[in-house]
């Protein structure tokens, strides 16, 4: 099967720019920040929420990092100015976590002072698991300080129900989900089931002490469960969303919208979409099997 998936990749690379644009254009709202608002607006109406992310991640200098901070303060300028209901995702790499901690801190707090003037919240992503460690430092650092910040935790990586227990005094307010990187089976469980049984003892010990959670998947499954485990609980709406990509699964996400559950669309922009949607194949191929599977029209 991964046989087939590194064809299917080196299949996408070898097509056109333009092509690519066409099939990747699903997953992204587009070039400008506007076509994110654009986005933004339209879901609202429907009811939905948005997280709005610009896209970019290994930057190697400073400066790209403030300036992709800076891009981060203008979505928040425009969550304001356009009442959207959004809040902000970032990757903590795009801020300059392998740069300089310190340094990537002061940016965070930058965007966390101007969240906190607008009543908005701010995600820190989470990617490989080179950086599982740092973020959550930052994480905790910043959480001192700030109460609209949150971050993420993935269902395949082994260390995860120990590291949500680990955050339970931090009161954190997660996103959980499956995990997107490719990493090595000493860390990370292989198998769906391992993965979803993680997810629902992740999701469990969240529901059960009271945390929020972003339950960021578009497998039917686990939303299913998560349904039986938000009614075997009692857990009130206020402490959980269903979380999912844009692009991915609008038939689920409409019919959780409908069943009166809070549903927030993960909306990255940016002119990085290439770089970006070729990075993703690669890291995980099973996402350019399902850009093919549209491409033709299947299922
Ligand atoms: C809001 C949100 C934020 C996320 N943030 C992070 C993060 O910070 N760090 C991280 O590592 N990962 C993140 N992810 C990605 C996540 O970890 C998974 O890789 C991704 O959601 C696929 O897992 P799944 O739970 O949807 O289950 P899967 O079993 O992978 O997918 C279930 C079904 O959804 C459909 N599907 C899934 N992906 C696609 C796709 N790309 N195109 C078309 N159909 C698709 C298919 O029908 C598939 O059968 C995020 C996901 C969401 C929804």
């Amino acid at each position: 099967m991964s046989y087939i998936n590194n064809l299917i990749v080196t299949f996408v690379q070898l097509l056109p720019k333009s092509i690519v644009r066409v099939f990747s254009g699903k997953y992204i709202a587009g070039d400008t920040l506007q076509d994110a608002v654009s986005l933004t607006l339209e879901l609202n109406k429907k009811g939905i929420y948005t997280t709005i992310d610009v896209l970019g991640e290994d930057i190697s200098t400073r400066d790209e990092a403030i300036y992709a901070k800076n891009e981060c303060s203008k979505i928040l300028d425009a969550i304001k100015k356009f009442k959207l209901k959004s809040n902000l995702s970032i990757k903590p790499t795009q801020m300059g976590l392998m740069l300089d901690s310190d340094f990537c801190y002061q940016q965070l707090s930058e965007l966390l002072d101007k969240a906190v003037a607008i009543d908005n919240f701010v995600r820190i992503d989470m990617e490989d698991s080179n950086t599982t460690d740092k973020t959550f430092a930052l994480y905790k650092r910043l959480r001192q300080k700030y109460n609209n910040v949150g971050v993420v935790v993935q269902s395949y990586l082994k260390r995860t129900l120990p590291d949500v227990k680990s955050l339970l005094p931090f009161k954190t307010n997660f996103r959980l989900c499956k995990g997107i990187y490719i990493e090595p089976e000493e860390i990370a469980f292989k198998s769906k089931n391992e993965i979803r049984k993680n997810y629902l003892d992740s999701l469990r010990f969240m529901l059960q002490n009271d945390l929020y959670v972003g339950i960021a998947t578009h497998d039917e499954y686990l939303v299913n469960e998560s349904y039986k485990m938000i009614k075997e609980l009692n857990v009130s709406v206020n402490k959980f969303e269903f979380q999912m990509l844009l692009g991915v699964r609008e038939d689920l996400r409409t019919k959780i919208n409908e069943d009166g559950y809070k549903v927030r669309v993960y909306v990255p922009f940016g002119k990085d979409w290439y770089a970006y949607s070729i990075r993703r194949l690669k890291e995980n191929p099973q996402v350019a099997g399902h850009i093919v599977k549209n491409l033709f029209g299947l299922k």
